[in-house]
């Protein structure tokens, strides 16, 4: 057999962890084997009526073909108002590029931005995608480690030592997957002192969970506290998280306009217009009755209380309590080195949740794809009665080591 050479770009990617963990979750489900899943990063819930209405309309009515690339104009413009009602700051409708999914948006942003040898500066733990982008750009991933103590938050002064000639992009993204950190005004004047003394550097702004915060003053955007900043940044959110549109697949990008172009051209030259119904289910999710959205988020501030409460009883985790998104990301270094009833070593976070999967039908996302080894990260999007059982799995694990 003829072995195909794959092009070099492909060395060093990695597959994404979150979703081949979540599908092998389904699969194992569809074999009618009794795993609970606190895998995927999604709500656990339809989106609102009214978004579906939109959908179907939207097909009936024959906008089933091609858009404008950058997304059909009333959906940019109620992005455009979403972002000033946001952070005070305008956005012509040029300045705002709709894609299909905001992974997308931020893959297309690295390819427009990042030559060969460039750095991509990014805060770990991290989404796992941002080092594949990085590395699929032809960049260098420069990953800055936060502390739990810091509420793993980038420290100023740590930006400042990695930031240098080299430095093209730094990613931040607040509220973090998977820590649930959040920057708060005071952390965002500090980064953004820094970066005023780095003024080669541009900001990609993933703020993709921006509306699930838990606490007073946690909600913050970069642009917000520094306006000045808003010719260099490019702030990214979407549909996926907010209106439980994964699937719909809706991001976007809005920033500089040329930056803006670039990306454009790159979706006119690869994927095209994002899908036309979804677009008009975005539009109605963007222009419609935003209590929906509240009551999601208050309902996944109850399931973060009690996955905390549950998870403060099991010895030898250390969790913090997340400020926003919908993960947890306990540090499991307390059971390094405990023996399973099967005699495996728990080394670090990988061995512990493939023994939770094998030993306890638990499947939860290790860290170390996240830059984190010793950690292992859990979804809370998903309905209480999971979140009971995969905890009592978890301290089942806990207790059945030696
Ligand atoms: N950024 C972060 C931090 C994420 O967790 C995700 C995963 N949903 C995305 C971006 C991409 O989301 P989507 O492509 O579904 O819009
Ligand atoms: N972002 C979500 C997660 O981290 C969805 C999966 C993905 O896109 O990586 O679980």
């Amino acid at each position: 057999m003829i072995k195909t050479q794959l092009a070099r770009r492909m060395d060093g990617v990695a597959p994404s962890a979150t979703l081949a963990l979540a599908e092998k979750a389904k699969q194992l489900q569809a074999q009618g084997l009794d795993v609970v899943s606190l895998t995927a990063g999604e709500p656990d819930r339809a989106p609102a009526e009214p978004i579906i209405e939109a959908l179907c309309a939207a097909a009936k009515a024959g906008q089933t073909r091609y858009t404008a690339v950058s997304g059909i104009e009333p959906l940019r413009e109620a992005i455009a108002a979403d972002l000033l009602r946001r952070d005070g700051l305008s956005y012509a409708t040029g300045q705002v590029v709709v894609s299909t999914g905001a992974k997308q948006a931020i893959f297309n942003a690295l390819q427009a931005l990042v030559d060969p040898g460039d750095e991509v500066v990014f805060a770990a733990p991290y989404w796992l995608s941002y080092r594949d982008m990085a590395l699929l750009a032809g960049g260098v991933p420069v990953v800055i480690e936060t502390a739990f103590d810091d509420g793993f938050v980038l420290r100023p002064d740590a930006l400042d030592r990695s930031l240098g000639p080299k430095s093209k992009v730094l990613i931040l993204n607040s509220p973090s997957n998977p820590t649930g950190g959040a920057y708060r005004r005071a952390d965002f004047e500090a980064i953004a002192e820094v970066l005023r003394r780095h003024p080669g550097v541009f900001v990609v702004a993933d703020e993709i969970y921006r509306r699930f915060i838990y606490e007073a003053g946690a909600g913050e955007g970069l642009l917000g506290v520094a306006p000045d900043l808003q010719d260099r940044t490019l702030v990214i959110d979407g549909c996926s998280k907010t209106y439980a549109m994964t699937g719909l697949r809706i991001g976007w990008a809005a920033g500089p306009k040329p930056v803006i172009a670039a990306v454009a051209m790159l979706q006119g030259q690869s994927t095209s217009n994002p899908c036309s119904t979804s677009q008009h289910a975005a539009l109605a999710a963007l222009t419609g009755d935003q209590s929906w959205v509240d009551e999601m988020v208050a309902t996944f501030d109850r399931r973060r209380q009690k996955v905390l409460e549950l998870l403060s009883s099991i010895p030898g985790l250390r969790t913090f309590a997340p400020l926003g998104a919908f993960y947890v990301f306990p540090d499991v270094s307390g059971l390094v080195g405990r023996k399973t009833p099967s005699g495996q070593v728990i080394s670090d976070g990988t061995s512990f949740a493939s023994y939770l999967l094998e030993s306890h039908q638990l499947t939860v996302v290790p860290g170390a794809p996240f830059g984190a080894a010793n950690h292992i990260r859990l979804s809370y999007a998903t309905g209480e009665a999971t979140i009971e059982k995969g905890l009592e799995r978890l301290a089942a694990a806990v207790t059945a080591l030696s």
